[in-house]
């Protein structure tokens, strides 16, 4: 075979792993049916901003360890192949499997004249009960029995937007979701040339390393959430702070310190998607989810807590400056899908506000949806700049570096609201700073 192993979607989870796998030497080859983004791989410029994705990129393909194709049909080429492709939401929250559908049909009819064995291996999040069907349609369309002429296995991605290559080279775990032994060790010895030798491996049933995925993503939707909720509380009581709340509660071993950060919410292309899908799969199953409902309920309406700042402090917003600081739904990255910011730049407009908005690299995302409508700065000064009110949207690390004294300098009003707890309250406290959690 002329490849190891072809990955079907090259966005952030595909692109991420096949530079990583072409990395420790594997032949990969990367199929994706987006022109457009292919064309900016193949020109060794990575479409997704990571760090260190372009010094990988181009050293695979000089290396030719990475090959690019836009035809499904040269999977056969390789012995796994990874899907990779988006899996995103329904109207109504269900998961979406059109691109799931597609390319296992696409896969099915293109290895129905092979004779080797195959690995299918399911990356993308899909909810349980889904790599069954994925079956099915290998079978349909290839007139190939599963465990007999190829294998399907379940091979959840746990990595996080801003850290993916860090992540995909050493995650924390590696989960495998698989029904036979001849399976078992041929993805074992393709993990053993990427990843660390003490690694741990989940072997478990394919429908439960899909249902891991989603437990995963839920339970630290679920802690952001939490906090949210301890943050409004804290908000209404003197001298309530979110902050010693959460640093200690964070030493309790039981609860650990990650993800206790009460802000404006969760964006992005996973968590909101993963838990409607778990809700949406749980109502199939009669299975109340009101624990899941709340998390998206607290989600949903904590941007808000900007506007009782706004209309207390600015009343009318009509002709205010309002500026944005951080766009993309976390720092280290240009991924704005469901992006806290978008839904306060909408409400800032629908109010008539006039928005200047600054992000070391989304500016051009969020131009590409709100155009002219709002105003794009290049550096952060020069965002605040005789604004009315500044909002950290995003906790990138360089607005860390801004003083009190530049917004007293540079701001019409030095009113501040911090939605990411950026700043120290104490240092801030000669400006108007407002923060979230804190009361
Ligand atoms: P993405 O939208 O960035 O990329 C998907 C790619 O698949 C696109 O480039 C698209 O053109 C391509 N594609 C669609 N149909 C295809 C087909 N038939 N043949 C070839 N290519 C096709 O998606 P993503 O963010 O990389 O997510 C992929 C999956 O991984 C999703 O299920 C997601 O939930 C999961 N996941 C994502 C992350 C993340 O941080 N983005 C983390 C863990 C898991």
């Amino acid at each position: 075979m002329e490849y190891d192993v072809a990955f079907v979607g090259l966005g952030y989870v595909g692109l991420s792993s096949a530079v990583c796998f072409a990395d420790r030497g594997i032949n990969v080859l990367g199929v994706d049916i987006d022109a457009k983004k292919l064309g900016m791989i193949k020109k060794l410029n990575s479409p997704i901003h990571e760090k260190n994705i372009n010094e990988l990129l181009e050293k695979s393909i000089k290396k030719k360890k990475l090959s690019l194709s836009k035809e499904l049909k040269d999977v056969t080429k390789a012995k796994i192949i990874f899907l990779t492709v988006g899996t995103p939401s329904r109207k109504d929250g269900s998961i979406d499997l059109k691109y799931i559908n597609q390319a296992s049909k696409d896969i099915g009819i293109a290895i129905k004249n092979v004779q080797e064995y195959f690995v299918i291996v399911v990356k993308s999040t899909v909810v349980p009960g889904t790599t069954l069907r994925i079956i099915e349609n290998l079978e349909k369309y290839s007139g190939k029995k599963n465990s007999i002429d190829f294998g399907v296995v379940v091979n959840p991605e746990f990595l996080q937007e801003g850290n993916a290559i860090n992540d995909s080279l050493k995650p924390d775990k590696v989960v495998l979701g698989i029904n036979s032994e001849k399976d078992k060790k041929i993805m074992f010895n393709l993990f053993k040339k990427i990843y660390r030798k003490n690694l741990p491996i989940v072997y478990t049933t394919p429908s439960n390393a899909e249902l891991i995925k989603y437990a995963n993503n839920s339970l630290l939707a679920t802690k952001i959430s939490f906090m949210n909720y301890i943050a409004r509380i804290a908000e209404q009581i003197p001298d309530g702070d979110v902050e010693e709340i959460k640093n200690a509660i964070g030493m309790d071993k039981r609860i650990s310190e990650s993800f206790l950060n009460a802000g404006l919410g969760f964006g992005g292309s996973c968590f909101p998607k993963d838990v409607k899908a778990l809700i949406a799969f749980s109502k199939e199953l009669n299975i109340n989810s009101d624990i899941l409902q709340s998390v998206l309920t607290i989600n949903d309406t904590q941007f808000m807590s900007v506007f009782n700042v706004l209309n207390k402090e600015l009343g009318a917003l009509e002709g205010k400056k309002i500026s944005i600081l951080g766009l993309s739904f976390k720092p280290e990255t240009d991924d704005i899908r469901d992006a806290i910011s978008l839904k306060i730049i909408k409400k800032l407009l629908d109010k008539k506000a006039i928005v200047k908005v600054y992000d070391p690299i989304a500016n051009n995302n969020v131009k590409d949806i709100y155009g002219k409508s709002i105003s794009y700065s290049s550096n952060s000064e020069s965002c605040i700049k005789g604004s009315e009110c500044c909002i950290i949207v995003t906790e990138w690390k360089e607005f860390k570096s801004l003083k009190p004294k530049d917004f007293i300098r540079l701001m019409k009003r030095p009113l501040i609201i911090d939605g990411r707890r950026i700043f120290s309250k104490k240092k801030f406290n000669k400006l108007e700073y407002h923060a979230i959690g804190l009361g």
